[in-house]
């Protein structure tokens, strides 16, 4: 992600209010990005106005470094700073419903830490389904590549010195009750074939950069091959 710093500006959607209907409809988009998001844009603006000695952090790095952080300004950087990173990488991982899947490395590496595209998707669905409360599920990748489900409370996000997080599904009742009232299941159904792999791709070749051009060891093609 860019780095932009304090006073943060909203990030438009990359699609129109109705841009993604009927999955998400335009009333839910509108409310989940004009309200709740700008919440927490808003809320992380005032929490720094009293710090100019971290202005010009950006919000990756004040989330990556929480724990050094005041301690009057943790809590509130922890969901203001991490609930607007959190629908920021969420809105810029949906796209209009349509065929699209994983790409380059990162399609050999969910095949081969998760078994297929399939699993994955089985396996984020029961954990957002299996989310009590609100949070967030996460793809996240290590510096090697190695990629993970994470599930999250509130705003938190996963420790960013360890991970980063490629993917995110918003499983607050706000991201989906206006439509599907407390039908979660079928939200997250919905919303799985709404990811923008492209995207989820290009995030996961920006942090997992290997000079050889290759994916660690035991991702050949030929152990693939094998395993299928
Ligand atoms: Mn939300």
């Amino acid at each position: 992600m860019k780095a932009e710093t304090y006073p943060f500006v909203m990030r438009p959607l990359p699609y129109e209010y109705d841009g993604l209907a009927p999955a998400l409809d335009d009333i839910t988009l509108q409310f989940h990005h004009d309200r709740h998001y700008k919440g927490y844009v808003d809320g992380l603006n005032d929490a720094l106005a009293n710090y100019p000695e971290l202005q010009e952090k950006s919000m990756y790095e004040l989330l990556r470094n929480l724990g050094g952080l005041p301690d009057a300004l943790k809590p509130l950087i922890r969901k203001n700073g991490g609930g607007a990173y959190c629908h920021e990488l969420y809105f810029d991982s949906m796209k209009r419903a349509g065929w699209q899947e994983p790409e380059g490395k990162l399609k050999a590496a969910m095949e081969r830490d998760f078994g297929s595209l399939k699993q994955w998707k089985e396996k984020t669905a029961a954990a957002a389904v299996g989310l009590f409360g609100s949070g967030w599920v996460f793809l996240v990748t290590d510096e090697a590549g190695n990629l993970t489900i994470m599930t999250t409370a509130n705003q938190d996000l996963p420790d960013l010195r360890l991970f980063t997080p490629i993917l995110a599904l918003d499983v607050w009742e706000h991201a989906y009750y206006l439509q599907y009232q407390n039908r979660r299941a079928e939200y997250i159904e919905v919303w799985l074939k709404l990811v923008n792999w492209k995207k989820v791709s290009r995030r996961y070749d920006e942090v997992y950069k290997d000079e050889r051009g290759e994916l660690p060891e035991g991702t050949g093609e030929a152990d693939r091959e094998a395993g299928e």
